[in-house]
């Protein structure tokens, strides 16, 4: 199996054919890293197209700032992502407005609510998905893990702030699990499709923990530190699956 973009995927991403988003993203990624699809690319685009060519190479000689950043944006980011995060900020601020209202002991939202918070967001990041049957992606194994990496970077790094603000007493409870939640998605993800993994941890999150513990209004068992090494038992496993099952994530359904 080849390492770099096949033949005809890079005529087609030079002739600007209409691929799919996360297609065009992973030649991207992979053309950011190899020099020798860049040289190929710029001879398919000059037997195919000259202009293709010219405004590929004022990208990559001197790209202007505008054309950067999106691009990074869309390594890092996807704008399938912007109503999840709509909807965990206003989610976020309901919780912290419940248990302002609400006394304790009875168990804070904001924290049952924490350990799943970033799943939906990995979900959101593949909304449009790699098509698991195209070339691309097995042409460039590596680019799907670092796409899948780079965008649960990014949307860690929305929601840590934002639990940290909404927790803020107790962030040793849910960061561990959030980040056990969100390797454990990817893991499973690689198994059942990402949507489906997200759909079920949060299916199982809710039935198991937060519907018991606010039936009983006791915090669940779960989400005290002594239950931390569960936390990390979780997160090292899933990060071993992850790495074992790497070519898995460029084929990824949505
Ligand atoms: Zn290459």
């Amino acid at each position: 199996m080849s390492s770099h973009v096949s033949p005809r995927l890079l005529r087609q991403y030079a002739d600007g054919e209409d691929l799919p988003d996360s297609t065009t993203w992973a030649v991207d990624v992979h053309l950011e890293s190899c020099a020798d699809c860049r040289a190929r690319l710029a001879t398919e685009a000059t037997s195919v197209a000259p202009l293709v060519e010219q405004v590929w190479a004022g990208i990559a000689a001197a790209e202007t700032v505008p054309v950067r950043r999106a691009r990074r944006l869309t390594t890092w980011a996807t704008p399938t992502m912007v109503p999840w995060l709509v909807m965990t900020v206003l989610v976020t601020l309901l919780a912290i407005l419940i248990d302002w209202l609400v006394a304790p002991p009875y168990p804070s939202v904001a924290l049952l609510l924490a350990p799943v918070t970033p799943v939906a967001g990995v979900a959101a990041a593949w909304a449009r998905g790699l098509d698991p049957a195209h070339e691309l992606v097995t042409a460039t194994p590596r680019a799907g893990l670092h796409l899948v990496l780079r965008r649960t970077v990014a949307v860690l790094a929305v929601v840590i702030p934002l639990l940290a603000v909404a927790t803020w007493t107790s962030p040793i409870r849910w960061l561990l699990p959030c980040l056990a939640f969100t390797v454990a998605t990817l893991a499973l993800g690689g198994f059942v499709g990402v949507r489906r993994a997200a759909a079920g941890l949060v299916t199982a999150w809710t039935v198991l923990v937060i519907g018991p513990s606010l039936v009983t209004a006791r915090p669940p068992a779960v989400l005290e530190p002594t239950a931390l090494g569960i936390w990390a038992a979780v997160f090292v496993v899933g990060a071993l699956v992850l790495r074992l099952r790497a070519t898995v994530y460029t084929r990824l359904e949505s």
